[in-house]
């Protein structure tokens, strides 16, 4: 089992679950957060700190967020860690109410 981010992340990346992660498995891309499936020790703390409901666990997806799980673990291994919050881009907060974005993921 791991936890994966979805498509809510897009374009929002608010960073507050990084700050409560204690193994630091999440990774940063242009515009979205990836979690390591081989590091993340299902600890849950990261779901309920997503301002955008974007964190699921991977028994838990959405039938159209399954693809994410793939899109985690491929992006895990090539984008580089992130271990503390940062700055939100300034329109987060119009993102998040966009709920079909995944063609504007940038890898
Ligand atoms: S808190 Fe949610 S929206 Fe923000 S970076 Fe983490 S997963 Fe993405
Ligand atoms: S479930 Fe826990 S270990 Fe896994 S990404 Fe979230 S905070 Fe990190």
């Amino acid at each position: 089992m791991t936890y994966v981010v979805t498509e809510n992340c897009i374009k929002c990346k608010y960073t507050d679950c990084v700050d409560v992660c204690p193994v630091d498995c999440f990774v940063e891309g242009p515009n979205f957060l990836a979690i390591n499936p081989e590091e993340c020790i299902d600890c849950t703390l990261c779901v309920a700190e997503c301002p955008a409901e974007a964190i699921y666990a991977d028994v838990d997806l959405p039938e159209d967020q399954q693809d994410f799980i793939g899109i985690n673990a491929e992006l895990s291994k090539i984008w580089p860690m992130i271990s503390a919050r940062k700055e939100p881009p300034p329109d987060a907060d119009e993102w998040v109410k966009i709920k079909d974005k995944r063609h504007l993921l940038e890898k």
